[in-house]
């Protein structure tokens, strides 16, 4: 009895600790699952994932491509097969075979061919005005997508958490309205799938990196909009998070190794301060809590320095950019990931096409140092190369919701404006950063400037002829509410997008009389700068602000555009004798809001609260 026992728990023994006991294993996801040839960098990292996989020997024969190392980890569920993909390999379907024993698995593993060439993806510009969409929040273009089974967040409009139904379809059926207005470029928040518990909505808790969430609609159907799109000379710009993913992504549910998310005993938040990145006198506890802490506890934060993690999230990008055609990267919380890989990241992109364009959400707007010290070039005293073309402008943002809600004082009201661009001395390339009067995080405008219509025409004109990329936030145009600091609320259903909406801002039905003044306002501003040069990439020059008047040019040689904010209750009288030197060869102007020609440049009158913007002829 006592020898059956022993061999009974020696035999269990041999089970666990020798995989030729393994019973079978499985082959259930290749990731990326297809790759392209003619890639400048000719290394491909498959990630391959099944019950015990790793015991199988990897093997695959086609001309061009060579089997350069295969690695097992921790977890036998993972394999990394690493490819090299010459310059001869042509566009096809080969199997990898992935044998254990008597069992065999085969993955048909197709190379494309590339649709355009690496330099044609040509990445946002100065040219550029960017609209960005809360998918799930815009338009409802297919109610069957609303309930998924086997989705755990289900769509619930009457909860501000819930998910409203909004998805890619509500997007292509309203694109027409988003070139009309003017725009030439989308930001969509992002469409990746969040198969989390609850409030899934926002996109940030990826649990598929390369899959479209089902209830937004497929992968297919988000190459098709970027396409429609194209047709429509809109760019599309895809919001991309490296910095954590879903506690619900499979990945994390069975992690290849320890290490590939940080770890604590108990649960440890990121202290959120982004000055641990460049603050010479940081210790290596803060520094390591901000990019190794969670962003929430729903959030599991990445480990980038895994060689395995690192790869398959630049590969991810590029996948992404070469299926789809992208035009621009938006990386959430560029500061939180490492420092070093994100660099790395951002070099390899930008070498694999030099033309494409990326901004990272840098949430600093107190502090224009800590901006520029991520842009690329920036001369950091401790050498921190960052490769990142573009940053998102929070200072400016902050200095236009205080700006016209105030007095001027020594440094208030359209001082702020005023105070913070000279700030640009900083920034290798002020004119490359993205700039806003707010976004999905921030309380919207209007709410900023209590609903003040002229208010909202200050800063939008202001937004509009400014250096910079503008980037104005879904329904701003219209002005919707929203406070900050309720999110749900923040990101409000767009009117119009849902069957039987009362209000339709597509149509304009339903509008209120200023709504639909802002909308039109906003539209033809956009339009206008879409065929300025000299706002897309003019030079700047402002007068300090006086007596609540901020006066800037933007000119080129070719033209000159004058813009006055007159920031008070009041209409007004400017002199312009202080301007005269970028007046010297202009007799008269084009007014481009209200269309009116003026004949004399020695004064101006200006409505109360008010922006006026001017063409020099
Ligand atoms: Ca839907």
């Amino acid at each position: 009895m006592k020898i059956i026992t022993l061999v009974l728990r020696v035999w269990v023994l041999l089970l666990f600790i020798n995989p030729l006991f393994a019973q079978k294993i499985e082959l259930s996801r290749v990731e990326p699952a297809f790759w392209w040839v003619g890639m400048k960098n000719p290394e491909l990292q498959l990630l391959v994932y099944g019950k015990d996989i790793s015991y199988a020997k990897v093997s695959l024969n086609y001309p061009g491509v060579a089997l350069k190392e295969v690695v097992s980890v921790e977890n036998p569920n993972y394999l990394f097969v690493y490819l090299n993909i010459l310059p001869t390999a042509q566009a096809g379907t080969f199997p990898i075979q992935f044998q254990w024993g008597k069992q065999s698995k085969i993955f048909n593993y197709e190379l494309k061919k590339r649709a355009k060439s690496a330099l044609d993806y040509a990445g946002f510009t100065n040219a550029d005005a960017i609209y960005l969409i809360t998918p799930d929040r815009f338009a409802n273009g297919d109610p069957s997508n609303d309930q998924v089974a086997g989705m755990t967040d289900q769509t619930d409009r009457s909860q501000a958490y819930k998910r409203h139904g909004g998805d890619i379809k509500g997007m292509m059926n309203n694109l027409d309205y988003i070139a009309d207005m003017g725009f030439t470029a989308l930001w969509v928040n992002p469409l990746l799938e969040n198969n989390q518990p609850q409030a899934s909505y926002h996109g940030y808790a990826i649990t598929d990196f390369y899959k479209i969430d089902a209830r937004f609609g497929t992968n297919e159907d988000y190459r098709k909009l970027t396409e429609m799109c194209h047709q429509r000379g809109l760019k599309m710009i895809q919001d991309m998070v490296f910095n954590h993913s879903g506690l619900e992504h499979w990945f994390v549910k069975d992690l290849p190794m320890k290490d590939w998310i940080h770890q604590f005993p108990t649960f440890t938040r990121s202290n959120y301060r982004l000055s641990t990145s460049f603050d010479p006198y940081v210790s290596d506890f803060d520094r390591d809590k901000m990019a190794m802490g969670w962003f929430d506890t729903s959030m599991p934060d990445l480990n980038q320095r895994n060689r395995f993690l690192g790869t398959y999230l630049t590969q991810n990008s590029i996948w992404w950019i070469e299926y789809v055609g992208l035009d621009g990267i938006r990386m959430d919380t560029h500061p939180y990931p490492y420092k070093d890989f994100m660099a790395q990241w951002c070099k390899a992109v930008l070498t694999e096409y030099p033309n494409f364009n990326i901004v990272g959400e840098v949430w600093e707007e107190n502090s224009v140092p800590a901006e520029a010290y991520w842009q690329m070039h920036a001369p950091n005293k401790d050498g921190y190369q960052s490769y990142l073309p573009s940053v998102t402008d929070f200072p400016l943002c902050l200095a236009y919701n205080k700006a016209f809600n105030e007095q001027e004082e020594w440094n208030t009201g359209l001082l702020r404006i005023y105070y913070t661009l000279t700030q640009d001395v900083l920034y290798p390339n002020p004119n490359d950063n993205v700039i806003f009067l707010d976004n999905h995080d921030l309380t919207r405008f209007a709410t900023s400037v209590n609903k003040d219509l002229n208010k909202m025409k200050m800063g939008l004109a202001s937004l509009l002829t400014m250096r910079g990329v503008p980037q104005i936030y879904y329904g701003t145009e219209i002005m919707m509410e929203g406070p900050g600091n309720d999110h749900g609320k923040l990101r409000g259903d767009f009117p119009g997008g849902w069957e039987g909406d009362s209000k339709n801002a597509f149509t304009k039905q339903g509008l209120t009389s200023e709504e639909a003044d802002l909308q039109a306002f906003t539209r033809k501003l956009l339009q206008w700068r879409k065929t300025k040069k000299v706002i897309q990439y003019g030079k700047l020059m402002h007068f300090i602000p006086e007596d609540n008047l901020y006066v800037y040019f933007r000119y080129d040689d070719q033209e000159t555009v004058m813009v006055v904010l007159n920031n008070h209750q009041s209409a007004k009288t400017l002199d312009m004798q202080r301007f005269k030197e970028r007046l010297r060869g202009f007799s008269s102007a084009y007014n481009v809001i209200t269309g009116e020609n003026i004949s004399a440049l020695q004064t101006l009158n200006l409505p109360p609260k008010s922006a006026t913007v001017l063409e020099l002829k």
